[in-house]
């Protein structure tokens, strides 16, 4: 039997080569892979050459094989010569996006490959990518491989469990900064005018993580014990100011960090370099984080809430030097074991660092709404991604991973209990030390640790998709006790599905405390017997501080109750609750969005926290932009306009002012609004206290214009004429997308499809003025080739990319029509499956809008 299984398992490895090499990595190849190699070493070098489309290398190769069968290496794009397997010269063919060292060369133990490569490098859509920066006419290099694009840059094994030591050398211009996963342990000069800087060898660490970034970088504040921060030149004094505090949190990251998973950091240095226009906020390579320069120096008036959504980020991508770095998921379809507890872990450390902050009631706010609003579509996937291809691992981001994800493992906590909880992290770090792991292995340290069986747990939160409703019944008798008290679940989706669900409960009394009770759900309906004979409560709430996952609306008689007395809650967190349940209701055309505005303009001038009234201020916006119609808006606006100029102008504390700021932008609609807009460009009007920033302004350019306002034309000339800078010529890409022109429109997708040297931030950032939400109409026609360019979008660009496309485009639509054109479209086109997981994901918004439309006309 054995035999015949390894007979097997040898024809389908040749089968697999003999034909021409697979598309991607199929996840066959992979497995068959990480079986046969080991001990992978790259030794790389790579010139790089200022304006150059391409980046010359050479590469030595070394591995172990545990038998003598060809193998794949991976490598796209680029082009090879001089192959020499183990001493033998091989025909340098790519085919596929592969490179096969043929049988024959290739033999059971240690092996050396050697070639020579180049690799595109260009603005946008390659895995070098070079940023110019046009305020002091520079270039700057970066690579991004994640999911699978190392092997755009060289030949490889691009998959995350065959993890290899990467030793480098850059040769570049000598006034050029090079940065990579570890320090450099020589320069020297390379003859005109260029230098080779050679890096230590790294620990193994998956193809993904593996970078450098080159140009005239600039190193803010030598501080030492403190991670390194490097800006590009132009930008230096402004990340001066800024750099204390984001190298400060990093730091006392690291220590928090290092103590609670019992494992120091696991990398030689930790560098974290601000990148212009990044693809995401940041990306962890090992030891060195690229991080999107506009998260870390403002381009707006930043409030308090935006320095903690910094550290945020800042702690996410740290986390991940633990945990998805030097522990590594096998493979992409556990991509929320990094994200998951990057996100998750980011948030419990701000909590330690910075105990007055109230982070769990942030978490709840930035995290949830995007899971649940994701979870409660047919666009949702369990938490575990199959994922058949590595080309398609890009469809695994999104708000599963990033925002289920942690809200999962914040129940498991509850759960669990916090200190078998850190002890099962620290276990599963401990035995999968610079190695790859599944979720199977994290649920096995839990339940070591804890002694508590999570098969169930698993099944239903890892493995299934959807979430639960929770619903209550309680009823009082003559006595104003308790009389009756019991929870029913149903599926959100109607899928079927019984979620084990850990809350705790809250029993509302004014003017007292409330009681709070704690319940498990594991099946349909359950009875809670120690409520029964308490007094009577004013409400219920069944997610009293967020420990659970799941839809928890408020009964009618407690929704009632709050719509009355939410103005006296005195708990911010509870507050946030309540209010984000009310939302929940208006999302479910459950209560009209008239009447969530009207609660809102009446309490927010009372709210005195500052990311809740944000959070209002948004809702207000989305009903009045999408939910309601034409007459109540024009009934309202005038109201919100009003109350917004006067806090902007009057609030006591400066975030406050900045965020009504921000709100009067928002709902800015009449002449008298647009009037305010216009006298703050023009300096007759300012927000006491606060420098608006760039960023700022060219919002509210961007708004003129899309309103059609009649002196738009001119506020842009002035805009383009005070800020010539490189951000200002991206700005006013932004500001024109907003024209409500079908000309312009025209040529801006056009420009999105078409011209491969217009940088990717440039377009991601310009959709959302090119489908401004009150042109509907004008961008309706590029609805549907929108979605019907869906696969070179994929294709394409990088990982956020398509979800920000859809959420523009099908974002933008608020009627029957573009919904009947949505799933017109999602029942005719050939697409892959993933891309109509995204449609589905992205247009339930839309079916939301519409019903809630009808519903309250
Ligand atoms: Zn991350």
């Amino acid at each position: 039997m054995r035999n015949l299984l390894a007979l097997l398992a040898l024809l389908t490895t040749n089968n697999l080569l003999a034909a021409t090499p697979p598309d991607g990595i199929p996840r066959e190849l992979a497995r068959q892979r990480a079986a046969q190699l080991s001990d992978v070493r790259y030794h790389l070098r790579f010139t790089l050459t200022p304006r150059a489309p391409s980046a010359s290398g050479h590469e030595d190769l070394q591995f172990r094989s545990s038998s003598s069968a060809p193998v794949l290496l991976d490598f796209r794009e680029g082009t090879l010569a001089n192959l020499v397997v183990n001493g033998v010269a091989v025909p340098p063919k790519i085919e596929n996006g592969h490179i096969e060292l043929p049988a024959g060369p290739i033999h059971a133990g240690e092996n050396t490959v050697s070639m020579d490569f180049t690799a595109p490098v260009a603005t946008a859509g390659k895995a070098i990518t070079r940023f110019e920066d046009k305020d002091d006419n520079t270039e700057y290099l970066y690579t991004l491989f994640v999911p699978m694009d190392a092997d755009m840059a060289f030949p490889c094994f691009d998959q995350p469990d065959l993890k290899g030591r990467f030793h480098l050398e850059l040769t570049a211009p000598e006034n050029w900064t090079t940065i990579s996963n570890t320090p450099s342990e020589s320069q020297s000069p390379a003859g005109a005018g260029q230098r080779v800087t050679i890096f230590a060898e790294t620990r193994p660490i998956s193809t993904y993580l593996f970078a450098f970034a080159a140009g005239p970088f600039r190193k803010v504040h030598e501080t030492a014990g403190l991670p390194g921060l490097y800006v590009r030149q132009s930008k230096f004094k402004k990340a001066e100011e800024e750099a204390a505090e984001v190298q400060q949190i990093s730091g006392q990251g690291i220590d928090y960090l290092s103590k609670f998973f019992a494992q120091p950091f696991p990398f030689p240095k930790y560098d974290m370099v601000m990148i212009p226009g990044f693809a995401y906020g940041g990306m962890e390579h090992a030891g060195a984080t690229f991080l999107r320069e506009e998260s870390i120096l403002f381009r707006t008036a930043p409030t308090h809430s935006d320095h903690l959504n910094r550290d945020i980020l800042l702690l996410h991508e740290l986390t991940h030097q633990w945990f998805g770095d030097f522990t590594t998921m096998r493979w992409f379809d556990d991509l929320w074991l990094k994200e998951g507890f990057a996100q998750y872990m980011a948030y419990h450390a701000l909590a330690a660092l910075k105990p007055g902050e109230n982070i769990w009631k942030r978490f709840y706010q930035s995290i949830k709404p995007a899971a649940y609003s994701i979870d409660s579509t047919k666009g949702a996937t369990p938490i575990y991604q199959s994922i058949a291809n590595l080309k398609d691992a890009k469809s695994a981001y999104g708000a599963i991973v990033y925002s289920k994800a942690p809200g999962v493992i914040k129940q498991l906590a509850f759960v669990l209990g916090e200190e078998n909880f850190r002890d099962g992290l620290r276990l599963y770090l401990k035995e999968h030390a610079y190695a790859n792991a599944e979720w199977s292995d994290l649920v096995h340290a839990f339940e070591k640790v804890s002694g508590k069986s999570l098969q169930d747990w698993a099944a239903m939160w890892i493995r299934h998709r959807g979430m639960p409703q929770v619903d209550v019944t309680w009823t009082c008798d003559a006595q104003n006790r308790i009389d009756h008290f019991s929870l029913t679940q149903h599926d959100v989706l109607g899928e079927g599905g019984i979620w084990p669900v850990a809350m705790q409960i809250e029993l509302a009394y004014p003017g007292g405390g409330p009681t709070r009770l704690r319940a498990q759900l594991n099946t349909e309906n359950v009875g809670l017997p120690e409520a029964a004979g308490k007094p009577c409560p004013q409400y219920v709430f069944l997610n009293d501080q967020d420990f659970a996952y799941g839809r928890f609306l408020l009964d009618e008689r407690s929704r009632k109750a709050v719509v009355d007395h939410l103005g006296e809650v005195n708990d911010v967190f509870e507050r946030t609750l309540l209010w984000g349940s009310l939302w929940d209701s208006v999302r479910e055309a459950d209560l009209a969005p008239r009447d969530f505005l009207e609660l809102a303009l009446r309490l927010l001038p009372g709210e005195t926290d500052e990311a809740l009234a944000q959070n209002l201020i948004g809702h207000v916006t989305t009903s009045l932009h999408r939910y309601v119609s034409e007459a109540v808006r024009a009934q309202i606006v005038p109201k919100a306009e009003v109350l917004a100029s006067d806090r902007m102008l009057h609030s006591a504390e400066q975030d406050f002012r900045i965020i009504w700021f921000r709100g009067l932008r928002a709902v800015a609609e009449s002449p008298e609004g647009r009037a305010q807009i216009k006298d703050l460009l023009n300096g007759k009007l300012a927000v006491p206290g606060v420098d608006l920033r760039p960023l700022d302004r060219w919002t509210m350019v961007t708004a003129l214009i899309a309103l059609n306002d009649a002196d738009a034309d001119s506020f842009l000339a002035a805009e383009e004429k005070r800020d010539q800078s490189g951000d200002g010529q991206k700005y006013a890409y932004l500001a024109k997308a907003a024209r409500p022109e079908a000309a312009s429109k025209q040529k801006y997708f056009n420009d999105y499809l078409h011209d491969p040297s217009r940088p990717e931030d440039w377009i991601e950032q310009s959709l959302g003025s090119f489908n401004y939400w009150n042109q509907s109409e004008l961008t309706l026609p590029y609805l549907k080739p929108a979605l019907e360019a869906l696969p070179q979008i994929k294709r394409e660009r990088k990982i956020f990319f398509v979800l920000g496309w859809l959420n523009a485009f099908i974002g933008g639509q608020q009627s029957a029509v573009a919904q009947a054109e949505v799933h017109e479209f999602l029942s005719a086109a050939p697409l892959d499956k993933d891309l109509q997981l995204k449609i589905l994901e992205v247009s339930d918004e839309l079916d939301r809008t519409v019903k809630i439309r009808q519903r309250f006309p």
